[in-house]
């Protein structure tokens, strides 16, 4: 039986998961291995894809990969492990103490500091209360200076750390409050990623990196290849691990993979105040003793113990103190099968991991996983690929299960241990009741898409027709008196001319018409990453994904699709919160095909003149003739620059939180500081081309407004005109109000209105011919801000591709519409 046969609500153990590749390995480290426990908890709205709760944690997956995966279902009296959480509301929430019995992971795996013994014992042995962490010198393992470290001169110059955990663990709230105001957000080299650093307060030398959230080191998305790139090839002075503490099962995982590189590393354990709220505990101490590395509990949100981390995390790299433990296989387990394959391969490699400068352990873990990144580096020869191969096909025969299987398995159960010697769940938290409850509206059979749909009218209704505009309006006018002023004083003053008219026509009206968009980009976001940080973002692409599936894309495409419905601006920025760079491209390439705000002033003017009464339809019909071209464009883009791997859908759906204000508060700074430097660099120059071509003739005489045809951009757009013949529209009026059209879309009706005075623009072309220009506005290449945007965004070569490509199709489309049209 299939995981996909599984019922609503019924449990199994996982007998084997299929598939190959990347995917089957991000299948495994994310918990979804053999004797795993899942429970099918409901399926999307459009009956894919499915959720289940494995780990004590929720996980979408298609249901299409779902069929990989084999599986017995489990009566459902026996099941335990993976329902911590259904048919407890009756119950009172009492702490399941943790068993005192000596447990598989107190033999199997002994404490890295054997013979120091009583310095591990810990406070709170009922399971119950606050357990303190041994903070400086009192167990004296990682902070007694004088008695551990005599040799190692420390490190005196300056720090690095990457901030490291699995998505939604509370990485960006921790690393604003390492940073507080110090931060400086830029790109990855040679990719469009979020890369944040900041110097870490009070520490002026020390520096931290805010890594893209993973969830193991097999690099799976872009994003996860980018984070194990930095933590290998930058060598980092120290590592600040962040994990959930109220799901360490998960986290762990990819703690462990850390460890092997044996970089010097901090854990930090988030969300105590969770786990403490519910009357959970953690044994901080004797997981410390476990895992041979400082254990911090804090609470990034309420800011408790985040000066911890940073003490110990300067020290671990000061002193170079790398984990104390790095083996996770025991040879008490399954005849050590594993342990053996994985020790006989770190010695065998020994000499090419050195030479690789790979760590021993991490490149031998990652061989027997067929990881071809570490394979290639290592430069193994014929016959020593070959003895490999024979090792680990020896470890399958023991152990009965596959390379990738046995891995995952192994570091599972080494977790499990410590889960079972130091965690003590609460019966079921407040926080995944509330979600679950919450979950059955917005994500319900027959709810969740009338409540995404009222969700986001309400979204835009606040951005566009309240809020925002109500800034924008605020806005506009300060600009406008800004100007006006400005324009007073350089008449007083007798400026030259052309000078005037630079400033006022060139520079403060191109950058003005661009500066307006700030109050909706900053109104937008503030929205956006509401929904994002509380956890529904997760949830859109969820229910949504069924839909853009066909499309090529997943359903976190959904959003910032629907705000190019708004503007292209942000709506490119907001690609940003795609998990592959794949995804991202082939949205940021779509959005120009939904019809944003700007647009609209061009089809209410000329719907008044030439279709009085019918303007609604007019509107309804470009909005829908933008979305139909836009999924052609994707059905071909999936079909030829697209084809790759499609972007499987293994996701997480973290409980319901509360946004943290000071991360909106960054977001928004962030994301408007960037829109004020482009529109001050890119967008300024830009301008004072227009202006330029605008102004003068090809003898650089000014053109006054009457001969406005003298001009060298009419005089351009009049070369350009005959293409526009065929259309039916090959005024040189009408092409100089598009090409300017290119600056914002706004500008077309003022250009067209200046070009027009005293012309009746009835009498110069029939309703069809308007039409067939209403087709080409809503398709021809994006206005300036969305193109600096994108080249931003993808670089340059894109947004060549993107001008290019919307004219012609915009040319195609109108072209037809003309044959088409009845007058
Ligand atoms: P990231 O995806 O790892 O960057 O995680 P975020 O920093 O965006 O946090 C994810 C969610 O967890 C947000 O809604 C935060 O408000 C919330 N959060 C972060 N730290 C804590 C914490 O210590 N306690 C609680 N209760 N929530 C937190
Ligand atoms: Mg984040």
């Amino acid at each position: 039986m299939t995981l996909r046969e599984l019922e609503k609500g019924q449990t199994a153990v996982i007998l084997k998961v299929g598939g190959d590749g990347a995917l089957r390995q991000h299948f495994l480290d994310m918990g979804v291995i053999p004797g795993a426990q899942v429970t099918l908890q409901k399926f999307a709205p459009l009956g894919d894809p499915m959720e289940l709760r494995i780990h004590g944690y929720e996980l979408t997956l298609r249901l299409a990969d779902a069929e990989e995966i084999e599986i017995a279902p489990i009566p459902d009296n026996q099941s335990h492990q993976a329902t911590r959480t259904p048919r407890t509301s009756q119950t009172p929430r009492t702490p399941r103490t943790p068993s005192n019995a000596p447990l598989q992971g107190e033999g199997i795996y002994p404490s890295p500091y054997k013979g120091e013994d009583g310095r591990g014992s810990y406070k709170g042995e009922d399971g119950r209360g606050s357990l303190s962490h041994p903070g400086f010198g009192e167990e004296g393992r990682y902070h007694d200076e004088d008695a551990f470290h005599p040799a190692t001169p420390p490190i005196k110059g300056p720090l690095t750390f990457a901030l490291v955990g699995n998505q939604n663990s509370g990485k960006t709230t921790l690393f604003n409050q390492l940073t507080g105001s110090k931060q400086h957000v830029g790109n990855f080299p040679g990719v469009t990623i979020d890369r944040k650093d900041g110097t870490i307060k009070g520490y002026p030398t020390a520096t931290v990196t805010d890594l893209p959230g993973i969830y193991s080191l097999s690099p799976y998305t872009s994003e996860e290849v980018i984070s194990r790139q930095f933590i290998l090839e930058s060598h980092p002075s120290g590592i600040i691990n962040i994990v959930d503490a109220t799901n360490i099962e998960r986290n762990l995982y990819l703690t462990m993979q850390l460890m092997e590189l044996g970089i010097p590393m901090v854990l930090a354990l988030n969300m105590m105040d969770e786990v403490r709220g519910n009357g959970g505990t953690i044994r901080i101490n004797h997981m410390e003793q476990m895992l041979g590395i400082p254990v911090v509990p804090i609470s990034a949100m309420k800011n408790e113990g985040v000066d911890e981390v940073v003490s110990h995390a300067i020290h671990v790299a000061r002193y170079k103190e790398g984990p104390a433990r790095q083996d996770f296989c025991s040879p008490a387990e399954h005849g050590g099968a594993v342990h053996r394959c994985l020790h006989a391969i770190m010695h065998f490699i020994e000499d090419h991991a050195q030479a690789a400068g790979i760590p021993v352990r991490f490149a031998a873990s990652k061989l027997i996983e067929g990881d071809k990144l570490v394979a290639d580096a290592l430069r193994l020869t014929q016959n020593e690929q070959e003895t490999v191969e024979h090792i680990i096909r020896q470890m399958e025969e023991e152990r009965g299960l596959d390379r990738q299987a046995a891995m995952a398995d192994m570091r599972f159960r080494f977790i499990l241990g410590v889960s079972q010697r130091c965690v003590v769940h609460p019966e079921e938290s407040s926080e995944h009741r509330r979600s679950v409850r919450i979950d059955k509206v917005l994500t319900g059979r027959y709810t969740a898409i009338p409540a995404f749909l009222l969700i986001m009218a309400t979204v835009f209704y606040l951005t566009f027709n309240t809020i925002g505009a109500w800034l924008q309006d605020l806005f506009q006018e300060g600009i406008d008196r800004f100007t006006a002023y400005s324009d007073q004083l350089l008449t007083e003053w007798n400026i030259a001319a052309p000078v005037h008219s630079l400033i006022i026509d060139g520079i403060y009206s191109g950058v003005g018409t661009v500066l307006v968009f700030l109050p909706l980009i900053v109104c937008l976001f503030f929205f956006l990453s509401m929904l994002e940080d509380t956890g529904y973002m997760a949830r859109i692409a969820f229910v949504m994904d069924r839909l853009l599936r066909g499309l090529g894309l997943s359903g976190r495409s959904i959003v910032p699709l629907l705000i190019g419905f708004g503007c292209s601006v942000p709506s490119i920025m907001a690609s940003r919160t795609l998990p592959s760079e794949r995804d991202r491209r082939l949205t940021i390439l779509l959005t120009p095909f939904m019809s944003c705000t700007a647009k609209i002033p061009i089809y209410a003017f000329f719907a008044a003149a030439f279709f009085p009464g019918h303007a609604a339809w007019v509107m309804m019909s470009l909005y829908v003739l933008g979305i139909l071209v836009g999924i052609v464009v994707a059905l071909i883009l999936k079909r030829t620059l697209f084809r790759g791997e499609a972007v499987p859908f293994v996701m997480e759906l973290p409980n319901y939180r509360m946004p943290v204000p000071m991360n909106i508060w960054h977001l928004l700074w962030d994301k408007a500081r960037d829109f004020l430097t482009r529109a001050f660099t890119v967008i300024f120059l830009a301008s004072i081309i227009v202006w330029l071509l605008q102004t003068f003739d090809f003898h650089l005489q000014m053109v006054p407004a009457a001969e406005a045809s003298r001009s060298m951009l009419a005089q351009l757009s009049s070369l350009v005109a005959p293409l526009f013949e065929p259309l039916g529209c090959g005024d040189w009026r009408i092409v100089t109000a598009l090409v300017c059209g290119l600056l914002a879309k706004e500008v077309v009706v003022s250009t067209l209105s200046t070009l027009f005075a005293g012309v009746a623009i009835t009498s110069i072309f029939s309703p069809g011919v308007a039409y067939t220009l209403l087709v080409f506005c809503l398709l021809y290449t994006p206005c300036m801000a969305t193109m600096a945007t994108v080249r931003r965004e993808l670089g340059t070569r894109w947004m060549l591709f993107i001008m290019v490509g919307q004219c012609t199709i915009a040319w195609l489309v109108a072209f037809v519409v003309h044959l088409l049209a009845p007058l």
